[in-house]
């Protein structure tokens, strides 16, 4: 929590969603949402008391009584008009969430857009939520399953998608007939409430959909509390084990995607333009504060000489404010964040990497007071190395370098993390080679980013991801039920009884 400065008291109260209803808290406890790129408070956010949190998830076990029994067409019908809806007000959603989180214009609908699509997919949810059925599996015995939904979930997510994470939560939670409560990043809620909004007037019933706020204390009330049945957790790997491991304690239901470190691997044979172009969007777009950001470049032999030319082409990225035209890298999400950059930056020289282009305290004129880092390469990275060894979640490229693929594909398999790699290549071979042997979990070919569309899953890996099921596609219709099996036999007039049957074995 910040201290209030004169301009947060004047700022409006983000508000907390109860039982279908936006009220204040009575919390004496508040943080300003501040503009990176200015320094002003755009509003004042509250840390939920204790009472707030069971009232929020008391509305929801209520409304969990009738909602669950809601016709499916009629679930599904919610969210077409939702999805509507977020269309018509892209404009505006976009504009809120550059001014609370930072990034440029085109990316923060790009980031109301890639939840779009799973506001799209919840509904389809009929077709989702089919169960199976063998015929005859004894005489006159059908097997069939049910996908139940489970209860009251919740959803707590972090500062660098607050359109986009929200929407992977509580669309496919609610569209499969749980209700939620989800508590938005403390850093920038205002997108996330705005979408809220939406959402009723999309015809989400009272009590169906509920928002807390908060920070540490709110996140361990959600892990503890009795009646929440299911948790979707999207933020940094400590935050994120420590709430894996309270609320699995407590025999919830969680899925926790966390932290990264992404590889990419040049290959020599690569198309170069297009390839230089990628690596640069990919490192630098959203100010590196994507959990998909490609952070580290594995050049392999002759590919080592495009140095040069990608310092070039992050030179020529713009830095300044996310409204400003022709903005390529935004300002950072906090003073803090930019503190840490930084300083990871002076740790990297410190450690012995080559800084080729340093990104520290640009001039970026009308904007002086905002958290701006640019684009800023090291080569000679090796583990070891701070800025190697931890998630920068920033503008700051590591170069490393191998001899071959086979080099590089054991280099990246040897980092604890499995968000997210990619490969740049002309050749099927390597590619398909790479593919195989790589232990990431979502991969590139050619793609720097590849973040999969909700008609499959996202699905990090390793020290990246706890908990067996993706947040989206197919996998989340099974983390928000329960598969019940039914095995059935009907009697009529005529069928012959077998007499008792004491054998485990269906006749
Ligand atoms: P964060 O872990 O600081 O915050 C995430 C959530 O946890 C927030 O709602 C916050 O209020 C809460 N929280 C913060 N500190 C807490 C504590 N001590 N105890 C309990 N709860 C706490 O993450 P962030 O900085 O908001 O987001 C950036 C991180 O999220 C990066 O590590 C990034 O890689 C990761 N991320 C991962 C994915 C993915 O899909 N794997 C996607 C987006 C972001």
């Amino acid at each position: 929590m910040n201290a209030p400065t004169s301009q947060a008291v004047l700022a409006p109260t983000v508000k907390l969603l109860i039982g279908g209803k936006f009220v204040e808290s009575k919390t004496t406890q508040w943080r300003d949402v501040v503009n990176p790129a200015t320094q002003e408070v755009l509003a004042r956010v509250p840390f939920a008391t204790p009472e707030e949190i069971d009232a929020a998830v008391a509305s929801a076990q209520e409304a969990f009584k009738t909602w669950k029994k809601t016709a499916i067409g009629a679930r599904a019908r919610i969210f077409l008009k939702y999805q509507q809806l977020i269309r018509e007000n892209m404009a505006e959603l976009a504009a809120i969430l550059t001014a609370e989180q930072g990034k440029t214009l085109p990316d923060a609908e790009g980031d109301v857009f890639r939840g779009l699509e799973v506001v799209e997919h919840a509904a389809s949810i009929g077709n989702l939520q089919l169960g199976e059925l063998a015929n005859n599996v004894a005489g006159g015995v059908d097997t069939y399953t049910l996908l139940q939904p489970l209860g009251v979930c919740a959803g707590i997510t972090p500062f660098n998608f607050p359109a986009m994470i929200p929407l992977w939560m509580f669309p496919m939670a609610i569209a499969t007939g749980n209700t939620f409560v989800l508590k938005p990043s403390e850093q920038d809620p205002m997108v996330t409430m705005r979408l809220v909004e939406l959402a009723l007037e999309a015809g989400i019933p009272p009590g169906v959909l509920n928002v807390i706020h908060g920070g540490e204390a709110a996140v361990n009330a959600i892990c503890d509390h009795k009646d929440i049945k299911a948790i979707s957790f999207v933020g940094s790997t400590k935050v994120g084990t420590h709430v894996y491991n309270r609320a699995s304690l407590n025999g919830k239901r969680v899925q926790c995607m966390m932290g990264a470190k992404n590889h990419a691997i040049v290959l020599p044979d690569a198309n170069k333009e297009q390839t230089l172009n990628a690596l640069a969007g990919a490192a630098f777009g959203a100010a590196g504060q994507r959990c998909m950001a490609l952070s580290v470049v594995v050049l392999v032999g002759e590919a080592q000489k495009w140095i040069p030319e990608l310092v070039e082409k992050a030179k020529t990225l713009k830095v300044s404010a996310g409204t400003e035209k022709g903005t390529d890298v935004g300002p950072v999400v906090s003073c803090a964040a930019k503190d840490r950059v930084q300083g990871l930056i002076e740790r990297g020289i410190a450690d012995g990497a080559t800084l080729e282009l340093d990104g520290r305290n640009p001039n970026v004129p009308g904007y002086e007071k905002g958290n701006f880092v640019g684009p800023t390469v090291f080569s000679g990275v090796k583990p070891g190395m701070a800025i190697y060894d931890q998630e920068i979640f920033g503008p700051v490229l590591c170069l490393s370098a191998a001899a071959d693929i086979d080099e590089a594909i054991e280099f990246i398999n040897s980092n604890p993390n499995g968000n997210g790699t990619a490969i740049f290549t002309q050749s099927g071979a390597a590619a398909r080679k790479f593919q195989e042997e790589i232990d990431v979990g979502q991969v590139g070919i050619n793609v720097p980013i590849p973040v999969p569309v909700p008609l499959f899953s996202f699905s990090g890996s390793r020290a990246s991801k706890l908990g067996d099921l993706g947040p989206y596609g197919k996998q989340v219709v099974l983390f928000y039920t329960q598969t019940k099996t039914v095995t059935a036999r009907w009697f009529d007039d005529s069928t012959i009884s077998h007499g008792v049957n004491t054998t485990i074995s269906l006749k």
